[in-house]
């Protein structure tokens, strides 16, 4: 017997519809290249989406096109996520720290016709538009092009928009159609596309807003410091707009001072991103005696986030941090890190361990622990396994590959090793790629990471496997010290005993200038094993 309510897709075009129509006056502040910041409303951001659109449709842009963007997060950028999504075309968002190469690679591996792009990004457009032929046009997102040479088939994103009025209609279709495509970083082998649909964004956005997750209102102002390149800004320029809340797009400037100032101008109360630009943030406004006046809650995830910067936020300046795990295969949110009403009682200490884990699933997520032969493993918080997830809001297949290809009996392998407790709250021990074996036995590198970096003289580390005569691998501390601190390899091991069993205490230490960051703003751990892979044989 089938139901009889309304049959009403769920499109992405329909957030902004309802951002304009009840949140209409609400500002969205972009912070432009050079420094100015641009005002507009939602009220704005829909008009102008819908000229977008409608030039989008002139261009002959069709249902399923893909259309890439090189952009940071800006009013245009928001733009081009709901004209481009809401036509039924793609939206393509590249990370332009990328390789020249790999960028190619992603652009052609996708299909792209089109390409918005950054003024800032006008050398590297011009230096792979020779390897992209099948793009049609290269749309620079600025008034003129003036300075802009080399360029082929360039195109300037106002002239396009001047060009409409707004009677642009969004078309209705098929909620399960493509909205968005977003490569993995690819640290292995060629970046993978992920191909999300309007359903998947939809019920990701819908699950993101709840208390326990991103805890999100129309009482807030959102400032995504995480890229809109970085798997869709971690769904928060959807997000933002479903629930109505003031949104802060910081632009190309994501220093300590830069993010600063722009906290304190507009009154942002949440924000988002990895643990490297909060370390940042930290060292700024402890370094100049700040004070954060609104900021209430940032979400932070892509890599473990270091106790001792949760620490540092909450009781030097009264910012809660919510610890999140999430992947490009997961649109991204898996997992948030929040009590419960049974934890209420718990001394304050037990609570800060419990907040360190990366949380548990939202709705939608169902999570499982295995072994090597795919065995589930008990939820007891010690056994570690491999972390499969499934749901409506994860990938069933890399971008042209058939359906089902990326799951296993239908559930997703996240290529991480993790324990689960019995009350639900998954921890990430490691990557599979970076857990070190010792002599037949695992250690986790982020466990020793967070002892290390909770050591005052520490900026940041990373551990990694270096090979080992005996144990076969052995764990190699990589240190970069706080600025004036003169922290030597003994005083550093000696920090970890009484913290770990004595055979996970690293064998040795290096300190360095700084780590190699890969494109999201991590610890690139691959290329440390790399460098330092001999460094115990001698
Ligand atoms: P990439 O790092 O390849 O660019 P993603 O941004 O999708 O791609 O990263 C997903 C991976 O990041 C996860 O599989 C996990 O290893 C790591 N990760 C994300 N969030 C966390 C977290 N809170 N703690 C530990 N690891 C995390």
């Amino acid at each position: 017997l089938p139901g009889q309510m309304m049959r009403r897709p769920l499109l992405i075009s329909s957030i902004l519809r309802h951002a304009d129509r009840h949140f209409g006056d609400r500002e969205i502040v972009s912070r432009q290249d050079d420094g100015s910041l641009h005002r507009y409303t939602y009220r704005d951001c829909h008009s102008r989406s819908r000229k977008l659109a409608g030039a989008l449709a002139a261009m002959d842009v069709r249902m399923g096109d893909r259309v890439g963007t090189l952009a940071w997060n800006g009013h245009r950028h928001l733009e081009l996520y709901y004209a481009v999504s809401g036509s039924g075309a793609v939206i393509h968002t590249i990370n332009p720290r990328l390789h020249a190469e790999q960028l190619a690679f992603i652009i052609n591996d996708a299909g792209d016709q089109h390409l918005f792009f950054e003024r800032s990004f006008a050398p590297l457009v011009k230096s792979i538009a020779p390897r992209c032929p099948n793009v049609k046009s290269f749309i620079l997102l600025d008034r003129d092009a003036a300075g802009i040479e080399g360029i082929p088939r360039l195109v300037c994103y106002e002239d396009l928009i001047a060009a409409r009025d707004d009677d642009y209609t969004w078309p209705v279709f098929d909620e399960d159609a493509a909205s968005g495509l977003c490569y993995t970083s690819g640290t292995t082998g060629n970046p993978k596309g992920v191909l999300y649909s309007h359903r998947s964004t939809m019920l990701h956005s819908y699950a993101s807003v709840a208390p326990d997750m991103l805890n999100l209102s129309a009482r807030d102002c959102v400032m995504p410091v995480v890229p809109m390149f970085h798997v869709n800004a971690w769904g928060l320029p959807y997000s933002a707009a479903l629930v109505g809340a003031k949104l802060v797009l910081p632009g190309p400037a994501l220093d300590g001072a830069s993010l600063h100032e722009l906290f304190e101008r507009e009154g942002v109360t949440f924000s988002a991103g990895v643990p490297t630009i909060w370390l940042g943030l930290l060292n700024h406004v402890r370094g100049n005696g700040l004070r954060f006046s609104t900021f209430a809650r940032t979400v932070i995830g892509g890599s473990a986030c270091p106790p001792a910067l949760m620490d540092a936020f909450r009781d030097d300046y009264g910012v809660q941090v919510i610890h999140a795990f999430g992947m490009t295969e997961i649109s991204p949110i898996a997992t948030v890190c929040t009590l419960q009403a049974h934890h209420a009682a718990l001394p304050p200490a037990e609570q800060r361990l419990l907040l360190q884990a990366q949380g548990r699933v939202p709705f939608g997520v169902d999570m499982k622990i295995v072994d090597d032969d795919g065995a589930e493993l008990p939820w007891d918080g010690q056994t570690f396994g491999h972390l499969m997830v499934r749901g409506p809001w994860v990938v069933d297949a890399y971008f042209q590959q058939p359906p089902g290809s990326a799951v296993v009996d239908g559930w997703f392998p996240t290529g991480d090793v993790s324990t689960i407790s019995a009350d639900g709250y998954m921890r990430i021990t490691d990557r599979s790629k970076d857990l070190i074996k010792s002599g037949g036995e695992w250690i986790g590198s982020i466990d020793l990471e967070n002892i290390a970096m909770a050591h005052a003289s520490v900026l940041q580390a990373a551990c990694v496997a270096v090979a080992h005569p005996k144990w076969e691998e052995r764990p190699l501390l990589v240190v970069v010290r706080k600025p004036g601190c003169a922290l030597e390899r003994d005083a550093l091991l000696a920090h970890f005993e009484g913290k770990v069993a004595r055979w996970w205490i690293p064998d040795d230490v290096v300190f360095v200038d700084s780590l190699p960051m890969g494109p999201t703003g991590k610890v690139q751990k691959n290329r440390i094993r790399e460098r330092y892979r001999d460094h115990l044989i001698k």
